[in-house]
């Protein structure tokens, strides 16, 4: 089902294309030694490069270049073996050159695509447009102080990929779903680490909206907008403005706004400027940038196996249903700790093991697959504990509980809390006999047809072994005392 909006004129369609900012995980910058690690003391990590000192000259990071090669055959992106870099000229106090240094009309990596899968479980593509490598300017710290603004350039020169995407997006749903899955195959790939919250990952929205069977119309562009979710708001609050505005006999200019997520609402920051505000010009100090083929396809080979694949083969190998295998992938992390527990157990019994009570558990203890307290093979242990009857599933999650809380191994709460499931058949008679001697009333009941009391019955004989009997004993003891 197509998302669309309702107007007092009729219905409206969203036109969405993301440029998205994603820092690139190297030791050092873009075009010097300096560091790029997050999170320094204020312009500890500023070369004279970085600083745009007279007479300095970048020199190319080849890991930096290497990452966005990584990320475009990530993409299913034809990688550019040409590529240039160009002066973006502009003038603001953390851009100490006057000048960004980017890629214009060479971008390192050419059209791509990202598949998405939507909750109602329908594929779609979205198409990528360019990657272009770029530095990021410093920051400039307004909160410091009341009269002065300072400046730190520690970001000054990091490597930046600007992934550009089509206009195909056409629901909040759709942005968030790209963003997502982008997020993921960068993480998966190594190249960004794609923690928003740090400003490593940052979008750009262009939104548009249109009557069916229409062009395109004119489209704004939301600056910066740092989680998924506020791209989603984003999107939808901005469509509703234009399709008032276009509703009201108005015109939607095109411009640069912000968004405001306490607001749910975008409000203009500066008139759109265009390519040639920037005067680009090749870089005088840098020569086109000319791969080896053979190098970029030792990059290829030496790739890891991603999402979509990975999805496919958990499908294949496990029998997992794809909704059950996308949620495994999600995280690396994640499906390294599915496979380890999956490995010689019954998959499917593994993955519910793990989405269902131990997901609850981290979540419970505000914890993650990193953080966890219990590794795949301890949660394995558990699961061999089940398979061999040494417990039931039931004591199995009191025994998970205990794990998560304390880090224990499962064996060892099992035997410090007595809680191995009871298999002699004699101290299962003998429960039985006692429930069904208190129950005599309910007992003549089920004799005369009231067969739901059975599961009644199989409560009370476990409450009375605290849990503990076999469930399959304790049903074919109980079936055979009613007969
Ligand atoms: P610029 O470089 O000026 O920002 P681009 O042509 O590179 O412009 O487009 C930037 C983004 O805007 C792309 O992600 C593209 O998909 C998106 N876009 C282009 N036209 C529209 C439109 N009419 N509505 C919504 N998004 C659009
Ligand atoms: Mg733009």
């Amino acid at each position: 089902m197509a998302y669309t909006l309702e107007g007092s004129t009729g219905t409206w369609e969203i036109v969405c294309g993301l440029e998205v900012h994603a820092q690139v995980i190297s030791r050092s910058k873009l075009f010097s030694g300096a560091s790029a690690a997050y999170g320094a003391e204020p312009n500890s990590q500023v070369s004279f490069v970085d600083a745009a000192f007279p007479g300095m000259l970048p020199v190319p990071n080849a890991e930096c270049v290497a990452q966005a090669v990584r990320t475009g055959l990530g993409l299913n992106a034809q990688i550019n073996l040409w590529s240039r870099f160009d002066r973006k000229n502009y003038f603001y106090a953390d851009l100490p050159q006057g000048y960004q240094i980017s890629q214009f009309e060479h971008p390192i990596v050419g059209t791509g695509v990202v598949e998405v899968t939507l909750a109602d479980g329908s594929v779609k593509q979205i198409g990528v447009t360019r990657l272009h490598l770029e530095q990021d300017a410093g920051k400039s710290l307004h909160d410091q102080d009341p009269t002065r603004s300072f400046i730190d350039l520690n970001r000054s020169g990091v490597a930046l990929m600007e992934i550009v995407s089509e206009p195909d997006i056409r629901s909040p749903e759709e942005a968030g779903a790209y963003l997502t899955k982008l997020r993921q195959i960068l993480r998966y790939l190594g190249t960004c680490d794609g923690n928003m919250d740090e400003g490593s990952m940052r979008a750009d929205v262009n939104v548009s909206v249109r009557k069916a069977g229409e062009g395109f119309r004119t489209r704004c562009e939301v600056k910066n907008v740092n989680s998924i979710r506020f791209v989603m708001m984003a999107v939808e609050a901005e469509a509703k403005r234009q399709i008032a505005l276009w509703e009201d006999g108005g015109e939607v200019v095109q411009e640069t706004r912000l968004f405001d997520p306490t607001r749910n609402e975008t409000r203009s920051m500066r008139s759109k400027e265009d390519a040639h505000d920037y005067r680009y010009f090749p870089d005088p100090d840098l020569l086109p940038l000319v791969l080896d083929p053979d190098w970029v396809a030792q990059l290829k080979a030496t790739l890891p196996e991603l999402p979509d694949a990975k999805t496919a083969r958990f499908m294949r190998d496990y029998g997992l249903s794809p909704y059950d295998a996308r949620i495994l992938v999600m995280e690396q992390a994640s499906a390294d700790f599915y496979e380890r527990l999956a490995t010689g157990r019954d998959a499917k019994q593994a993955a519910n093991w793990m989405m269902g009570d131990f997901y609850a558990g981290l979540n419970r203890t505000g914890r993650s697959i990193e953080t966890s307290p219990i590794s795949a093979d301890g949660l394995g242990e558990l699961l061999d504990l089940i398979a061999d009857s040494t417990i039931n599933g039931r004591i199995a999650k009191e025994v998970l509980e205990a794990m998560i809380d304390t880090g224990e191994r499962a064996s060892v709460i099992v035997d410090q809390k007595g809680l191995r499931q009871v298999t002699d058949t004699g101290a299962i008679d003998a429960a039985v006999d006692k429930v069904l001697a208190a129950n005599a009333d309910k007992v003549a009941q089920y004799k005369a047809g009231a067969e739901k009391l059975f599961g009644f019955f199989v409560g009370q004989v476990m409450k009375a072994m605290a849990g503990k009997g076999n469930p399959a004993l304790v049903n074919e003891a109980l079936k055979a005392k009613l007969s």
